[in-house]
Order: C-alpha cells, then structure tokens, then sequence
C-alpha cells in the first residue's frame, strides 16, 4: 500500500484536521448527481437487482422450511417500518432544533435468522453459491421448489464444499448460519471487535471460529488467503463482492412497497432522507443503490460512520477510496460500534456509489450509546451501538443550509419530509450485553 504524508493531506483537504480530532463532522458530497448520470459508474442496473429479487424467491419455500421465524412472510426476509414520533421529541429536545417530517425507523436490527443488515447480503450470498453448486451438478433446476434443498442428500452434496468469511462479526452470524444450514463447511474470520457472544452463538451452529487479535482488513485477508489454498472453498468478499451489494439492494424495492402501504410519496415535494450506517460499505451502499432504483432522485442517502473510524467519509473526501485507512492518519479505529470497526472502507463501494450519495458523517461512541439508552427509554427498541449511528442524520441534515439549498429542500418542502434511520442491528444481543450496553451510556 501506499504510504500517506498527513501533512500534505490534511493541507490539501482541511477537513481531515477535524476527522483526527474526532469531532463529530459532516461532509455533504458536492458530486452526487442525478440517478441517470450517476448509473454507468455503477456497472449494475435494475436486471442485476431484480435476478436478485428472484433467486430470493425461488429461494423463499426453503427458508420458510429451515427457518420457522421466516414462515409468516412465507420466507421472505423482511423487517418492519414504524414511526418513532416520541424518539423524534427527545432528539429534537436535544439537538435544540426542531426536525420537521416524520422520524421512522427500518428495524434490520430485528430482521429473522440474525438479527441485522447482514441477513439481506450475507444470506442471498450464500444461497447464489448454493444454487450455482446445485444447477451445475444438475442436482437443482430454476422451476423446482426450492424446500427439497433442505433434504439430507443435499446436506451431503454441500458438505463437500466450504465457505469462509472475514467479519467483525454480523456479517460471520449471518454467514455461518447460513451455510451451516446448507450444510456446509464454513470458517468464519473474526476480527479483535467481535463480540464473544458472536463467537459462542456460531460454534453452536458447528461453524469453525478463527479469532483474531487484529482488525477486520487482517480477518478479511487471512481469510482470503486461507481459502486460496482449498478449490472446494469458497470466499466470500465482503470488500468486493457485487453478489452481497446485489442482496443487499433488494431492500430498494421492499422499502418501496412499504411506503406506498402507508401512502407517504417520494417526490419533489415529499423528499425521504435515509441514514445509514457504514462499516465497509457494502451493506449501506447496496441498500442505497436499491433505494435509488426503486425510489428515484428524490430519496437522499447519507451515511454515518463511528468517529474513531469514518473509512468511507475518508476514502470518498480525498478520492483515495481503498488506497488510505483511517490509522493513516492516526485514527485508531477502535469503537463500541463494532459492526462499524473497519478502518479501509471497500474501493467498490466508493467508486460505484461516489455520485448517488448525499453526504457523510461521523458521530461520537458516546451519541451512540446515549441514543440506544433513549429509544429503548422512548420506544421500548432495543439495538446495538451501530445501529443508532443513523440518528444524529436528521440534525445533521437540517443544520446543513448550503445542501438544503442546492437541493432546493426549502422549509416547507422540509415539512413534507419523511426521515429513515436505518437500525442495522441489535435483534440477537443477549440480554445480560445489552443491559452493560444501557448501563454504558449512565
Ligand atoms: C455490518 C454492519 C453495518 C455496516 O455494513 P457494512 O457493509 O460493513 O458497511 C452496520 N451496522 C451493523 C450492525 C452491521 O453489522
């Protein structure tokens, strides 16, 4: 890797001085553009979204067999949209400004299987590898349903093959599950942020744990190389794969509907801003290209990222992408948030979503914790630090006059407006680590 003289960086782009201070910043994108300038850079379009869509479906007679949780949605795995209007006073009380619209949260956090944004792309992941597996043995064809997958001759059929994954931990829950199910052999890398709870509920699946004392960049890579050495193995690159991005971007259309059932427009005079939080970017910028496709021009995504490890605020500010890492500039990349803790954000992402994001943020460990104390207290939800990295967005967005005013969002457009915060986790966190989670924030 190249290395960075910070000097220069931070003379070229001021903006990194307040990063390494670990102030709670904000960068709106001057770049992002119209959904049909932005598409060709993206190098996916609507086909790859919906072949995704229909590979869940095939798919979904299956689930609804192995996972009961998923049977009332006939196996489609899908969270709930809800208002948090007494969240929105307490925000508003203490932001000091007032956040017109409606404040909804999307609750991945309590998603079937396990519990946050990686059961979108993690799951669909697996299940493509699967299914190729299967249709090149000749064991499977498109038109079959699907639930015969879950017969032992197919256990032993995928029990030859193995998968492995690097994760600070949701996207190897997801992942292990997954495939144990299948199954498969699966490692799962974990990175030194990985909650043991994480470690002991996958070793119950019968998945093979390889800790790590080191961050998540050091799993992914060993678990590349591990994998390298066995053809039977597949990898599952959660830095580079389209394949995650494509599940992920299902959600697009699944939002869509969601709204349309409660009869709130997405246009230019109902503008929708969704706030999501950002490890390596897959899991966000999939859900955000699916947005756009579904949604159009006027949802507006911006992304939150931990103080002490804002990869994708960084990559994206200077347009070095994947070849900078936030301890480049002296950030540790230590945080509470752990499904957050990635210090090199995925280049892909970057590139691909660089024109179709809004803005960027960074908030504090501390507003995490104190969030996740006060929609519980609100609310009665109950989510991990990472998942309330969405709720400093609103503010955010209402303080930032310059890209209001580019948008032409004016205050009575601003009235109409519906705000998303994207609650990535929580739904699996035992109860004895959550309660050392409410009483953090004391
Ligand atoms: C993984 C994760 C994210 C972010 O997804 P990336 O694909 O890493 O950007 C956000 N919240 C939680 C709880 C996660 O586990």
């Amino acid at each position: 890797m190249t290395s960075h003289n910070v000097g220069e960086l931070t003379a070229q782009f001021p903006l990194l001085n307040e990063l390494i201070e670990l102030k709670e910043i904000s960068w709106f994108n001057p770049s992002v553009t119209s959904l049909e300038k932005a598409l060709p850079y993206v190098g996916l379009d609507s086909e790859d979204i919906r072949d995704a869509s229909m590979r869940l479906k095939r798919f979904a007679p299956y689930l609804s067999k192995v996972f009961p949780e998923t049977a009332s949605l006939k196996g489609m795995i899908e969270s709930e949209l809800v208002d948090i209007p007494d969240m929105q006073k307490r925000v508003e009380a203490e932001a000091g400004c007032s956040i017109p619209g409606r404040l909804m949260l999307k609750k991945d956090s309590h998603l079937p299987i396990s519990g946050s944004i990686k059961a979108r792309g993690g799951i669909y992941e697996v299940l493509a590898h699967a299914e190729k597996l299967a249709l090149a043995a000749g064991l499977l064809s498109i038109e079959d349903d699907y639930s015969k997958l879950a017969g032992d001759d197919f256990k032993q059929f995928f029990s030859q093959y193995s998968i492995a994954v690097g994760s600070t931990g949701n996207l190897g829950l997801s992942i292990g599950i997954m495939s144990a199910k299948l199954g498969f052999s699966v490692s799962v890398h974990m990175s030194a942020d990985a909650r043991d709870w994480k470690k002991q509920m996958l070793r119950a699946h019968g998945v093979n744990v390889v800790e790590y004392e080191q961050d998540y960049s050091v799993a992914v890579e060993q678990g590349r190389k591990e994998a390298e050495k066995d053809p039977n193995c597949f990898f599952i690159d959660d830095e580079n794969s389209k394949t995650l991005f494509l599940g992920y971007s299902v959600a697009g259309e699944r939002l869509k509907a969601q709204l349309d059932q409660l009869g709130i427009a997405v246009d230019e005079e109902h503008p929708l801003f969704v706030y999501l939080p950002c490890g390596v970017g897959g899991g966000p910028g999939g859900v955000a290209f699916g947005l756009k496709m579904a949604l159009g021009d006027h949802v507006h995504c911006i992304f939150a990222e931990p103080t002490h490890s804002p990869c994708m605020l960084l990559g994206v500010h200077t347009g070095l992408h994947d070849e900078i890492a936030v301890q480049d500039i002296g950030i540790d990349n230590v945080t509470t948030a752990d499904g957050l803790a990635v210090g090199r954000a995925s280049g892909f992402v970057g590139r691909a979503m660089e024109r179709l994001l809004d803005g960027y943020y960074t908030i504090s460990d501390e507003s995490m914790l104190r969030y996740l104390w006060e929609l519980n207290d609100a609310e009665g939800i109950l989510l991990e630090p990472s998942a309330l990295a969405g709720m400093l967005g609103p503010q955010t967005v209402i303080r930032g006059s310059d890209y209001l005013q580019r948008f032409g969002l004016s205050p009575s457009v601003m009235n109409n407006a519906t705000h998303i915060i994207w609650a990535t986790g929580g739904g699996m966190v035992p109860e004895s680590e959550m309660q050392k989670y409410l009483n953090a924030s004391l």
